[in-house]
């Protein structure tokens, strides 16, 4: 494969975009807003310069990712020679049915379309389209370009080839491919996203406050980052979306969102990509402690 198109250039897309690219892929990087496309590349920037400096990748390297990577706003351009379409768009099941019925429109047919949802099924998007074999899960963890993982899920149609060629491509791209079965929230999240939302719920019943909860889980259990500082990284509101996933899925109130983690999604308060979520991004980069709504 030499031409990827990658949906969405938010949190996700962009590292996606950045990993493929930077591994000699032409990369088409469609996003319906403008801005999302202009912070993507913006992020994209200043994680190779950081690469530079550290001496992982050289000007020529920097150069030539960056020339890899083609924008878009439309859905219709940038998909006519996609082998491989990733869809990261935001986690909303309406949406990414309507956008996979586009793509299996618009991509020759032997374009495999994965989606790197965090939760929603592979069996139902790849079911509204006329090619539900090619039709496979390829979710990467935040950030992209530093975690290794990909959890490779195969819906209920996805075929031996198509899982095969992505387990293969992942490794090209120096991850490390896990094969999952289709079901609610997968395995990283159906695990992670009870223990984020257990957190909130411990917090929202004034057990301990965010610095205390976040400290026990990190020196204690030797997890590299507290569970409600992850949940700002991930983003709240999808966190929440996930969450909606396993209830709907599961029928079971151990899935149901925490009401603080509701109002904070309510609210705007979406985590670093908001500037505020559990902590305070907008004053440094460093987690500072919203110390007045949680202590
Ligand atoms: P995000 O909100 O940061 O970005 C989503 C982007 O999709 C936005 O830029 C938005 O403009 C764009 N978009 C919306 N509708 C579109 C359309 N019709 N066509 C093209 N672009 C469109 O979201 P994110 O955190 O990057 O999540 C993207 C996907 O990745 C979701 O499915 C999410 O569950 C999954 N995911 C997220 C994380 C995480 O840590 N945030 C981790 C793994 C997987």
């Amino acid at each position: 494969m030499k031409h990827i198109a990658v949906i969405g250039a938010g949190t996700m897309g962009n590292g996606i975009a950045h990993v493929f690219a930077q591994t000699g892929f032409s990369v088409a990087l469609i996003d319906i807003s403008e801005a999302s496309l202009e912070k993507g590349m913006g992020t994209i920037t200043r994680n190779l310069d950081r690469m530079l400096d550290k001496g992982k990748i050289s000007k020529e390297d920097k150069t030539r990712t960056l020339e890899n990577i083609h924008t878009y706003t439309a859905l219709e351009d940038g998909l006519e020679k996609a082998e491989l379409v990733v869809e990261a768009a935001t986690e909303n099941k309406e949406l990414k049915l309507k956008i996979f019925r586009q793509l299996d429109t618009l991509c020759p047919e032997n374009t495999i379309l994965a989606t790197n949802t965090s939760s929603i099924s592979i069996t139902e998007i790849a079911a509204v389209t006329k090619r539900p074999g090619k039709v496979i899960g390829m979710h990467f963890m935040n950030p992209v370009p530093i975690m290794k993982l990909v959890e490779i899920i195969r819906g209920y149609s996805t075929s031996d080839a198509t899982t095969q060629a992505v387990m293969e491509l992942s490794k090209d791209l120096g991850k490390i491919p896990t094969e999952v079965n289709d079901y609610p929230g997968f395995v990283a999240n159906r695990i992670l996203m009870p223990m984020i939302n257990e957190a909130i719920e411990t917090l929202y019943n004034n057990v301990a406050g965010v610095h205390e909860i976040d400290t026990v889980m990190r020196l204690g259990m030797a997890h590299p980052m507290g569970p409600l500082q992850l949940a700002d990284f991930i983003g709240l509101d999808v966190c929440l979306s996930i969450l909606n996933v396993l209830f709907d899925g599961f029928k079971k109130p151990k899935y149901a969102p925490c009401p603080l983690l509701v109002n904070m999604v309510s609210a705007g308060k979406l985590g670093v990509k908001s500037g505020e979520g559990f902590y305070d991004y907008a004053t440094t980069r460093k987690a500072e402690i919203v110390a007045a709504r949680f202590s």
